[in-house]
């Protein structure tokens, strides 16, 4: 079904209810790292987690995790509809109804895993999948992490460059959630436009205008939309806007 970049999915069937699921299977034996390792162990946990007592409606549904010496294998919720990066390539961009629908859905997600402290570090529309009833789950948590504290300082860089925040690329240390929330505003905008906020020639020149938060967005999205797109994409990570406060603005 995919392959991203620490494991492959398959799609799956159950011999004898013919149920079809999709595992993930993360080759550990493939990690030279230490932190390679942790993330694996740590997406494990999380999966246990949401197999067992965090189930959430938008977040993928994981029914069971295998491990052995080499390799993690997540049993889950086969999404029909595929992601939401090959839905937003297919059709351009996402009309408002649409992507106010499903920017809520992925809020209260957001929301559901930050209320637990776990941050997710790599939110993107590949990672947004979609059911057959045209409903989003949130998935691949290869780079979630349970924080103690909600004041918890982060370091590791993690993620896409395109949907890291200001103190991502300028290595600052970073609180979770906030981060979760600038990605959410690139997704955010993609959807509504079909074009990334920050784009370059080279990596250089990508960090620096994010980390002065230069973009533009262009007049075919609502007042309201635009509004909401700045509060997410908000240099300073104190002041950008929260999951919660979030499913109140007037877009949503
Ligand atoms: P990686 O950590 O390698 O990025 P992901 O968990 O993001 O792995 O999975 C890679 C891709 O596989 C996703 O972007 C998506 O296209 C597809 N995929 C993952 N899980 C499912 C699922 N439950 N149903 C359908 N497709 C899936
Ligand atoms: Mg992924």
């Amino acid at each position: 079904l995919g392959k991203g970049n620490f494991g492959k999915v398959y799609l799956a069937e159950h011999r004898t209810t013919k149920e079809k699921v999709a595992i993930k299977v993360v080759d550990k034996r493939a990690f030279q790292k230490s932190d390679q390792i942790q993330h694996a162990e740590s997406e494990q946990s999380l999966c246990e987690a949401f197999a067992t007592r965090m189930k959430h409606k938008h977040i993928v549904d994981v029914h069971e995790v295998i491990a052995d010496d080499h390799s993690i294998y997540i049993v889950m919720e086969y999404m029909q509809g595929g992601d939401l990066f090959e839905q937003i390539r297919q059709s351009a961009y996402i009309a408002e109804p649409v992507a106010r629908r499903w920017f809520r859905e992925i809020m209260e997600a957001v929301h559901f895993i930050h209320s637990h402290g776990i941050v997710h570090r790599d939110l993107k529309p590949e990672n947004v999948l979609i059911d057959k009833r045209q409903h989003l789950r949130l998935c691949d948590f290869g780079f979630g992490k349970k924080v103690a504290m909600q004041q918890q300082v982060l370091k590791t860089y993690c993620g896409s460059p395109f949907y890291a925040s200001p103190e991502m690329v300028t290595a600052t240390p970073y609180k979770g959630p906030p981060v979760d929330m600038w990605s959410c505003g690139v997704i955010l905008y993609l959807m509504l436009t079909g074009t990334l906020p920050f784009q370059a020639s080279n990596m250089g020149q990508l960090f620096r205008k994010i980390s002065v938060a230069q973009y533009t967005i262009p007049r075919s999205v609502s007042p309201d939309a635009s509004n909401l797109i700045h509060r997410l994409l908000c240099k300073n990570s104190r002041e950008r806007i929260t999951a919660i406060q979030c499913l109140q603005h007037p877009w949503l």
